[in-house]
């Protein structure tokens, strides 16, 4: 059977030349950085080379990169890290639309006495800057937006966002996970204190992700352990991964123009969609979102049940954000949006990479109005009665 993967806002899979200068170091290089020997002296001198490769990527300086095991693992280092480091400080101000690693740990903090400012998002998906300003307080530890969205693709202005949190002398951070190698980040001309990332989003290994930390920021290591990138995350680096990371990093630097042709996909897949299916919702704004991402409402039809017969014809997309399709609750990010009920049961999300090509976009365009036709035919839901 023909297999389509289009859920790569979930995960990747690890480009080939990042496996093969992977491999050597889960073989013959298995040296512990921190060991004085030939082989830890290989395993440190790889680990300087990608803490570089990122560096260079982002645009900032090597001794601000902290290598972490994953985007969750980032996002909890960065709040919990700031808001330790100035205990006089108890609100918070993010945004409806984030992530768990973000969200769930706000509410776990609101259950500690820290206040939580959750900015609202408007039918677009798009936030207010007026309405971040405004929630700012001598009070306020940390501002914590991310720069696209997992499930719409939907970029929010992180610059203008991050200098108001300048202006007014607001600790920045930014989950980035979906934005790095979908977007250019230059963090010289964006100016956040901490930002995440996590390569299994971006054709490296799962397991292996970065927190930047700029110099200056006010923030306390949140593992502790050994001396470990240089004690601010305790524990023996994840060699092999590291370097994936930063080879997938260099890829991505090198790639940006290859972005164009997910997009077009992306766009003959959206269009072909909306033109063969009738009553297909878009979700997000349709300029401002990363180029490889689609999140289409099937009104009249369960989501879970289209994604169960694309996969049967081979075809992987997601319902809603991949994180959550064991948790049955509509999508927090389209209620926030204010997308009908009865539209969000039936959304999936479509995320493509550059290794889609136009022969499986074409594959799902035959496949999926006959599912759509069918599992209609078959539901109490349709047709709607507005
Ligand atoms: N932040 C965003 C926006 C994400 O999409 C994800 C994963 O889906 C994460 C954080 C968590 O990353 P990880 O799976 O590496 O923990």
């Amino acid at each position: 059977m023909r297999e389509v993967y289009f859920d790569n806002n979930a995960t990747t899979r690890i480009a080939p030349e990042v496996l093969e200068e992977m491999e050597p170091f889960l073989r013959e290089h298995y040296g512990n950085p921190s060991s004085a020997h030939l082989f830890g002296a290989r395993a440190k001198q790889a680990l300087l080379e990608a803490r570089e490769r990122v560096a260079s990527f982002l645009n900032v300086h090597p001794e601000e990169v902290v290598f972490t095991s994953c985007g969750t693992e980032s996002d909890n280092a960065a709040i919990r890290g700031v808001l330790d480091a100035l205990p006089e400080k108890r609100h918070i101000i993010t945004t409806r639309v984030e992530h768990p690693a973000v969200l769930n740990l706000c509410r776990y903090l609101e259950e500690r006495g820290y206040r939580v400012t959750y900015l609202s998002v408007d039918r677009k998906g798009m936030i207010d800057l007026e309405e971040l300003r405004e929630a700012i307080s001598p009070d306020t530890a940390l501002i914590s937006i991310m720069y696209a969205n997992n499930e719409t693709g939907v970029i929010f202005p992180v610059k203008e966002a991050a200098e108001i949190a300048k202006e007014r002398g607001v600790v920045f951070h930014c989950d980035a996970v979906q934005a790095v190698g979908k977007v250019p980040l230059d963090l010289g001309e964006i100016p956040v204190d901490l930002l995440s990332l996590s390569g299994h989003k971006f054709h490296a290994p799962k397991g292996v992700g970065a927190l930047i930390v700029r110099k200056g920021t006010p923030w306390i290591p949140f593992i502790i352990g050994g001396h470990q990138e240089g004690g601010k995350r305790g524990g023996t680096e994840n060699v092999a991964s590291i370097v994936g990371l930063g080879k997938a990093c260099e890829l991505a630097k090198e790639g940006f123009r290859e972005l164009e042709g997910v997009r077009k996909l992306r766009d003959r897949l959206e269009e072909g969609i909306l033109e063969r299916i009738p009553q297909v919702l878009l979700n997000g704004d349709r300029e401002r979102r990363v180029p490889n991402t689609t999140n289409l409402s099937f009104v009249g039809i369960e989501a879970e049940s289209i994604v169960l017969m694309l996969s049967e014809e081979g075809i992987a997309a997601s319902s809603g954000a991949a994180c959550s399709s064991d948790t049955p609750e509509p999508s927090h990010v389209l209620q926030a949006m204010g997308v009908p009920p009865s539209a969000i049961q039936g959304t999936v999300r479509f995320s493509l990479s550059r290794y889609s090509t136009g022969e499986e976009v074409d594959y799902v365009l035959e496949r999926l109005p006959r599912i759509v036709e069918h599992l209609r035919s078959l539901s109490p839901l349709w047709p709607p009665e507005d």
